[in-house]
């Protein structure tokens, strides 16, 4: 093994703590962990060294200080401990104050409390999470990855509601995007795979996991994205409705009864492919479902991949030409049935899928999947948005790689 620098990737949420231990070099994981149910005293964290997985009980205070001192233990038993030089955070929302990633200072710390109001289930989780790293890493310098800030650079017409503007004045409510980290990774990616200079390229990006978005990124920057003020716009997802008649509140206040906090609920956790298909919000229990003959399965795919034809659409109209149409996340990388329903409806602009490339591309393996004759690269990138952290900490810390 190689003595590289190493960079510590956190990802906190209210109950978790996920963590990467990254040769940037390399770009390698060396090391991974989630710890689960963080705040109660049933916690635990799974360690997965060398393919295997490793499960122990969190004990002492059980939260998030608890969750990564023992990943700091196990930094030690493994000699790794003293090669982490940098600690690079997920974070969900920089608001409009950060339009890039940056070193974490008391300063930048107010400034990720300030946009706990945007994302009140995220914001505060992360705070916790680089309280802890702070306390367990004393020395070690600290940087913010926000999935927001590569949306900064939409044009106000692509981030406006068109709703009373001093609701945007007083409130900010306005379309932020998220997965940037994951859109800017393939965006080079894509770049670089057609050799390529990305800062002469339109490219429409498609991020397609549990939570789904589409982003049209122009020379590199993203103009235009699907989802809003909250994940909640844009495609439909796993369980998330995306794009509905916000009329549709009132209808079921009045008609079903239901409390804003009831509709809110069964618009993130109940519906999407969950919702549509009365099964499942996972896309290939669904295709194998759709396969022995379930209907809502069917209509579940069926809506979804409709959806997301209509976004590309879209899409191309923010960048104004396409050069590539790009699949990434679970379904994006691996659902070869999802991009085939896509690309059919797309023939209309000129994009044709090669089925073979189509099949050939899965399970991590990259490839232009339409025909030679399409009008636009039709491809497959899978994305990696702990080595895009990794990076953006090593580069910032002045790393030495
Ligand atoms: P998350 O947003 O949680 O990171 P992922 O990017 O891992 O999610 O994507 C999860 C989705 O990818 C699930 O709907 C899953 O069914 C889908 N998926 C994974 N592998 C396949 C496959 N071989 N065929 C179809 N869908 C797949």
């Amino acid at each position: 093994m190689s003595e590289q620098d190493l960079v510590l990737v956190l990802n906190c949420g209210s109950s978790s703590v996920k963590a990467a231990v990254m040769d940037v070099a390399e770009k390698e994981v060396l090391m991974s962990c989630l710890a689960e149910k963080v705040g109660n005293t049933d916690a635990f964290i799974t360690f997965k060294i060398n393919g295997e997985k490793h499960k122990h009980a969190l004990t002492g205070s059980h939260d998030h200080v608890a969750a990564v001192m023992a990943l700091l233990e196990q930094l030690k038993d493994l000699g790794l401990y003293d090669r982490v030089k940098a600690i690079g955070h997920r974070v969900v929302h920089g608001g409009e104050r950060f339009t890039q990633s940056t070193v974490i200072t008391p300063e930048v710390m107010r400034d990720i409390e300030a946009c706990i109001v945007l994302a009140p289930l995220h914001n505060p989780a992360h705070i916790l999470g680089i309280q802890a790293a702070q306390q367990a890493f004393p020395d070690l310098p600290q940087v913010a990855v926000f999935d927001t800030a590569f949306h900064q650079t939409m044009p106000p017409h692509a981030y406006h509601y068109a709703i009373p503007s001093t609701l945007y004045t007083r409130y900010g409510v306005r379309r932020y995007g998220a997965h940037g980290t994951s859109y800017r990774y393939v965006a080079q990616e894509t770049a670089a795979f057609l050799k390529r200079d990305i800062n002469e390229m339109s490219m429409v990006i498609a991020h397609l996991g549990n939570g789904a978005s589409i982003t049209a990124v122009k020379n590199g920057r993203s103009q235009d994205t699907s989802m809003g003020l909250t994940p909640l716009e844009g495609l439909v997802m796993g369980t998330r409705c995306g794009d509905i008649d916000p009329s549709i509140f009132s209808f079921l206040a009045a008609n079903a009864k239901m409390s804003i906090e009831q509709i809110t609920e069964m618009l993130n956790k109940e519906s999407g492919l969950l919702g549509l298909s009365n099964l499942s919000n996972d896309c290939r229990m669904l295709e194998e479902a759709a396969a022995n003959g379930h209907k809502g399965a069917e209509l579940a795919l069926d809506v979804f991949a409709y959806r997301l034809a209509k976004y590309v659409g879209g899409m191309m109209v923010a960048c104004g030409s396409l050069d590539a149409l790009v699949f990434t996340g679970g379904i994006g990388e691996n659902s070869t049935m999802m991009r085939e329903k896509v690309v059919n409806y797309l023939n209309v602009f000129g994009l044709i899928l090669d089925h073979d490339a189509n099949m050939e591309a899965c399970f991590g393996t990259p490839g232009v999947i339409s025909t030679a004759d399409s009008k636009a690269s039709v491809m497959v990138i899978p994305t990696n948005e702990e080595l895009m952290i990794a990076q953006d900490t090593a580069r910032l810390t002045g790393m030495h790689l």
